[in-house]
C-alpha cells in the first residue's frame, strides 16, 4: 500500500489544497494531511481548528487522513513509515521553495522523495493568505473556501473586532 504525506500550514484550508489532496487521493492508497502544528507565520486558526477544518472538507475521501505534527516534515513522515511528500505547486516562486525543500529533505532522510502536483488553472493565484485578506476587508471568499471554512473565518474575524 503506497501513502504520501501531503503536509502544510491550511491556515485555512482552500480550495486549492482540497484539490491536490484529492488529486493524491486518487494517485496514492493513502494520503495523510499533515498539519503543521508551528510554522514560524501568524496564524488565525490554532492547530486544533486547522486540522478539524481540513478534516471537516474531506471526509467524503475515504482513503485520506488527516492530523497535526510538530518538528521535522521529515522525522514526521519517518515515524509514519511513508517516504513521498506530496505539495502543490502554483508560480515559478513555489517550485524554487519546494526544489530547495526537496533537496534539504533529501538530504536529512535519502529515502524521502517528494511529488510535485501543479495547481488547476482555476486556483493558480489561490493562497490562504489571499483568502484571509479578502475576509478580513469584508468581502466573500465562497469561491474559493467551502462553507464551514467560510463560517469559520466569519466568526474568527468577527471575535477579532
Ligand atoms: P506551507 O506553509 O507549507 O506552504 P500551505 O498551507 O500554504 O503550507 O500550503 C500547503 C501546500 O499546498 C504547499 O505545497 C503549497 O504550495 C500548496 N498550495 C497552496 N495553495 C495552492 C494552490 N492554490 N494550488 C495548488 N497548491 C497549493
Amino acid at each position: 500500500m503506497k501513502t504520501a504525506v501531503y503536509p502544510g500550514t491550511f491556515d485555512p484550508v482552500h480550495n486549492g489544497h482540497i484539490d491536490i489532496a484529492r488529486r493524491a487521493a486518487d494517485i496514492f492508497d493513502r494520503v495523510i494531511v499533515a498539519v503543521y502544528d508551528l510554522p514560524q507565520k501568524t496564524l488565525l486558526f490554532n492547530t486544533q481548528e486547522r486540522v478539524a477544518l481540513v478534516s471537516t472538507v474531506l471526509a467524503d475521501v475515504p482513503n485520506i487522513e488527516v492530523e497535526s505534527y510538530s518538528g521535522l516534515t521529515a522525522d514526521y513522515c519517518r515515524r509514519r513509515g511513508v517516504n513521498v511528500i506530496v505539495r502543490g505547486l502554483r508560480v515559478v516562486s513555489d517550485f524554487e521553495r519546494e526544489y530547495q525543500m526537496s533537496l534539504t529533505t533529501r538530504e536529512l532522510a535519502p529515502e524521502i522523495d517528494m511529488v510535485c502536483l501543479m495547481t488547476s488553472l482555476q486556483y493558480a493565484f489561490l493562497s490562504s493568505t489571499i483568502v484571509k485578506e479578502i475576509a478580513s476587508a469584508g468581502g466573500s471568499v465562497s469561491q474559493f473556501v467551502p462553507v464551514p471554512v467560510e463560517m469559520a473565518l466569519r466568526v474568527r474575524l468577527q471575535q477579532a473586532v
